[in-house]
């Protein structure tokens, strides 16, 4: 998802007699302890205390320990919350008493006790949002209800990926579970197969409403967490929608990989997070009440991460650990190819889309990638890794991988449609990548290739070498003639919705993690920002004599700029502090117009309807 979407990663988990099991990859943790043949167990008590909702408590009752172990918080590849920041009174209770505890780093700790057994206790004290709408994966609580689990409430063992558990929750009467987690003959005891799966499922608590549905015998569940003045919305049309949705991709994979699953749907949040069984998903009633589909393209793309990217997921991601894992080249394919299936399978599911139909769709696509020189500049794999690299990682370009993705993924089915004579096309890849890529062995681009030149028997490495490992201008002609269309491009003004040219404000400011100081970052060297002399990275003191502290004094002094205002902006460099004057001007954007060919030949007219009609 745009960047709102948060995705997650890892692992891939395989559904062995009913229940998740961890495909064990590499030890991503480089720890001084393994537990190769004995791994801890750990029983989980988590306490909600209906007097305090600004923190809970966590117990960690863990056997089969050594002396001296490690614990500590995971890092989520893509949206790391640090949730280690808000841990307050942590304390251990060993055999003999109580043992010691040295905080190594900031997520992690190394306990020395008596070995055996030792009780670990420690409480999280909840960040308020202030006035940002809260974000849906991450913890709260309130009076009636809220999310915990996760890596915002869970510490681990680091080096026990195989480390089974039990989680036990104490929450205030009337309230609900629900959670991916596996349950047990107790209500309020879920158990986890691994240090993942723990990890992987969030728990939402509270006083909830559910509707569920089967699809292929597997329950479906839709619960709603809703703030007091919650406007009411069209239930029954929302749970249909989510139906036609999962019925879409039972029918794309030929099975659904889970035992069940939840659709954790939030009043007063927004953003969406996938995980293995579940969604979290920010759903304001108001906004549902003026239109209950407007959270359906949010639902279907964390749902189809279910597959692409939760189980098909890229070499990069491999196990949980406390560290940041590295930059991940693949992540093209997973969002770019989830946003792809976001349009497809609500066409298939005959749900409302945003763009009239895939012609339209398609030209919006190229329209946007066309507007945007970072994709003439920098290879899908550079783009990939920029997702979740600090600011400024492409210099005085931005770009999208999820765009760039969903383009290289359309050009792609393209090709395989024209070399299979409209038998195949992008779904027997991604039913491929489904079954090579959902256990420990994760993905790269290469692997994509060598699925995509044995469907096609054609090779497309050279495609791959001009777009996926490298930067060569994609000739769209080329590969819209297959389904006899072709494209034109004009570029015009840059207008508002209501017909108006708008000023270039395509710059923004950003921190660094640790830096107090506000820099800019240019998305476009021909912006009248770049071409004024101003870099990403350049630190702004003062914008028309005002100083800036922070991005929030920033962007107001920006956000206003008119046409043809003159702004003068004191930054600063290694080379000293200067004076750059810039003039807000207009600009330029790519349009696409798509036509068919005149001539077209009967093959082409045929693949054209084939794709036309989201086959
Ligand atoms: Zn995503």
């Amino acid at each position: 998802m745009q960047k709102k979407y948060y995705t997650v990663l890892v692992a891939a988990l395989m559904m062995l007699t009913g229940s998740a099991q961890h495909p064990l990859k590499h030890w991503t943790d480089a720890i001084e302890i393994r537990y190769d043949s004995r791994q801890p167990v750990i029983n989980y008590f988590l306490t909600v205390d209906s007097s305090n909702f600004s923190s809970f408590e966590v117990t960690m009752q863990i056997r089969n320990i050594p002396d001296t172990f490690y614990i500590g918080m995971v890092a989520h590849p893509e949206y790391d919350d640090r949730y280690w920041r808000y841990v307050t009174d942590l304390s251990v209770e060993t055999k003999k008493g109580g043992g010691k505890i040295v905080r190594e780093d900031s997520a992690k700790w190394k306990i020395t006790g008596n070995g055996g057994i030792a009780s670990l206790h420690y409480k999280i004290n909840l960040p308020s949002t202030g006035d940002a709408i809260r974000s849906s994966w991450k913890a709260y609580l309130t009076p009636t209800g809220g999310l915990v689990g996760g890596p915002h409430s869970f510490m681990y063992i680091i080096g026990a990926p195989l480390a089974p558990s039990s989680i036990s929750l104490k929450i205030p009467e009337g309230w609900q579970i629900v959670t991916g987690l596996q349950s047990t003959s107790d209500p309020n005891t879920f158990f986890a197969s691994s240090t993942w799966v723990l990890i992987d499922d969030p728990i939402f608590v509270g006083k909830v409403k559910n509707w569920s549905f089967k699809v292929d015998g597997i329950p479906h569940r839709v619960t709603y967490w809703s703030l007091p003045d919650a406007k009411t919305f069209d239930t029954a049309a929302l749970l249909s929608s989510i139906q036609k949705l999962v019925e879409q991709a039972a029918f794309l994979f030929g099975r659904l990989p889970y035992r069940e699953f939840s659709f954790m749907l939030q009043d007063g949040a927004s953003g969406a997070l996938e995980h293995n069984n579940s969604v979290t998903v920010g759903a304001p009633s108001a906004q549902l009440a003026n239109n209950v589909n407007s959270i359906l393209s949010e639902i279907t793309h964390e749902y189809f991460h279910t597959w692409n990217l939760v189980r098909i997921h890229t070499a990069e991601y491999e196990d949980v650990s406390y560290k940041t894992p590295p930059l991940s080249k693949g992540l093209w394919w997973s969002e770019g190819l989830t946003i792809f299936y976001t349009d497809l399978l609500m066409r298939r599911a005959g749900l409302p889309v945003f763009d009239s139909s895939r012609l339209n769709h398609l030209e919006t696509l190229i329209r946007r990638y066309s507007s945007t020189p970072a994709y003439l500049k920098f290879s899908a794999e550079k783009i990939s890794m920029a997702s979740y690299a600090p600011a400024g990682f492409l210099g005085d370009y931005s770009a999208s991988t999820h765009l760039q993705g969903e383009v290289l993924g359309a050009l792609l089915d393209l090709m395989i449609r024209d070399a299979t004579n409209g038998k195949r096309s992008i779904d027997d890849v991604m039913r491929i990548m489904m079954e090579r890529f959902s256990g420990p062995k994760g993905f790269t681009s290469k692997d994509i290739e060598q699925i995509i030149t044995g469907i096609c028997g054609n090779n497309v490495h050279q495609f791959f070498q001009n777009h996926v490992y490298g930067n060569k201008q994609i000739d769209f002609n080329k590969y819209l003639k297959l389904i006899g269309l072709e494209h034109q491009l004009e570029w015009k003004e840059a207008l508002s919705n209501d017909n108006k040219p708008v000023p270039d404000l395509r710059i923004f400011p950003y921190q660094l993690p640790g830096e107090n100081i506000t820099r800019i970052g240019i998305t476009n060297p021909l912006s009248c920002w770049g071409r004024a002399g101003l870099h990403t990275g350049d630190i702004i003191k003062s914008v028309n004599g005002k100083s800036i502290a922070s991005a929030s004094d920033f962007r107001p002094l920006i956000r206003n700029a008119q046409r043809g205002d003159t702004i003068l902006m004191e930054i600063e460099r290694p080379a000293g502090v200067s004076k750059i004057s810039i003039v807000v001007s207009g600009y330029q954007q790519a349009v696409a117009h798509l036509t068919q060919i005149a001539a077209s030949t009967e093959k082409q007219k045929r693949l054209y309807e084939q794709w036309l009609s989201a086959k």
